[in-house]
């Protein structure tokens, strides 16, 4: 590497958000870019130019990720790879994702205005499909890329108006090739903003991302018997809606005694939900989100157990049915390590935790060494218009993404 001095323009990356905010912004100042939407493409179109203003080599693969290049000294070298998501969910923020594409891509201004030249190629990604809010699943194009799912399905997925991902990607011209998918990256790096409350409320300008937690998602289907309203006792009801607000306020209590679980129902399907009628059956739904494997399992069983002892109490039937499960996922400690010696070495305060949400990065740490860098979110909002991170904060993260790619471009 030449001794020269790389330096990210905290003003030009924010001007480079705030341009990229323009594409899909709503009145109350958020953004609507739904993946593969004219928007999107638009948002893509700009990304593209500007890769190419930055002297990078563009490729597209065939799920419309699209990929960036500054070449390296070392021929043959593995590249090290960053970047996010420029899709957003209906009404979203203009941080979620672009903060990630264009810290990236001012990691490589900041080097080109050095004229730096690293051994290892430096590669900016931007992930098709992030929020999965029109085509489902979310992170739908790195799960194809990192053996998730398949390429047919992701093809297949539809959104509520019946088109499909396959035919909206070839629309807005983003369809590549299957070979320019992402190539044997020795590391992966994703800044994002946090959305959560944490590192503002512990004061912290930098967040060391060491995973993504587990997730477990399920249904609990409550079944007792629809009965008239009026001449049914009381003592002979078996209502279902009653024992599913059991199993709500138990799943709550749960949280409490099982250390770093977190337990949401976040739905609620009651049959046949009339005024006049004892409810016969309930749906719930079931989030269990934990970063240990071991604590998602007690909180597995523990809910099993839960239902099995309310449908003993109250005469009914309470099943718990597991449908997903994605484990959690530690992120590669070379990574890791890369993020915190360079937040450290640039004087930012910090606070290492772990990812509550989704991100492309969980799956491409299947398969490759990878990690995240956070910002605040102001009040811990996202996915929201008023989501906001100051130019400073985003500045910082951007700062620790050079230094980080710096050093793994050096060392990995
Ligand atoms: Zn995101």
């Amino acid at each position: 590497m030449m001794a020269a001095q790389a330096t990210v323009s905290s003003e030009r990356l924010w001007e480079s958000l705030m341009a990229m905010a323009e594409i899909g912004r709503t009145p109350a100042g958020g953004v609507r870019r739904l993946a593969l939407s004219d928007e999107d493409r638009r948002a893509r179109d700009l990304f593209v130019h500007w890769l190419q203003d930055a002297g990078c080599t563009v490729r597209v693969d065939d799920l419309g990720n699209i990929y960036g290049r500054r070449a390296g000294a070392e021929p043959g070298a593995g590249p090290v790879v960053c970047g996010s998501h420029l899709d957003t969910v209906p009404t979203g923020g203009r941080f979620d994702g672009a903060l990630g594409v264009l810290g990236a891509l001012e990691v490589v201004r900041a080097m080109n205005d050095a004229s730096l030249v690293t051994r290892r190629p430096v590669e900016v990604v931007c992930w098709t499909n992030e929020e999965g809010a029109r085509f489902a699943p979310a992170m739908l194009a790195s799960g194809v890329v990192c053996g998730q799912l398949t390429i047919d399905a992701a093809y297949g997925s539809r959104d509520s108006a019946g088109r499909s991902f396959g035919e909206e990607l070839t629309r807005i011209g983003y369809r590549g090739e299957a070979e320019h998918r992402l190539q044997a990256p020795v590391a992966y790096v994703e800044l994002h903003v946090e959305q959560g409350p944490i590192l503002e409320r512990a004061g912290a300008q930098i967040g060391i991302v060491e995973g993504v937690e587990g997730i477990a998602w399920g249904w609990i289907d409550v079944v007792g018997q629809a009965a008239h309203a009026g001449p049914t006792p009381m003592e002979d009801r078996l209502d279902a809606l009653v024992a599913a607000s059991r199993a709500v306020l138990a799943i709550r209590t749960m949280a409490k005694e099982l250390p770093g679980v977190r337990t949401t129902v976040g739905r609620c399907d009651v049959s046949p939900n009339t005024i006049n009628v004892v409810p016969g059956a309930v749906r719930l739904s079931t989030d269990l989100r934990a970063r240990d494997a071991a604590a998602l399992q007690a909180a597995a069983q523990r809910l099993q157990d839960v239902c099995t002892a309310i449908g003993a109490q109250d005469g009914v039937e309470v099943r718990a049915s597991e449908f997903w499960r994605s484990p959690p996922t530690p992120f590669a400690a070379m990574v890791v390590d890369a993020v915190a010696d360079t937040a450290h070495s640039l004087r930012y305060t910090t606070r290492r935790l772990w990812a509550g949400a989704g991100h492309d990065a969980k799956y491409v740490a299947d398969r490759f060494p990878a990690g995240m860098i956070f910002v605040p979110s102001a009040g811990g909002l996202s996915h929201n218009e008023a989501e906001w991170t100051p130019k400073e904060d985003c500045g910082r993260g951007g700062a620790v993404l050079l230094g980080t790619v710096l050093r793994l471009t050096a060392s990995a």
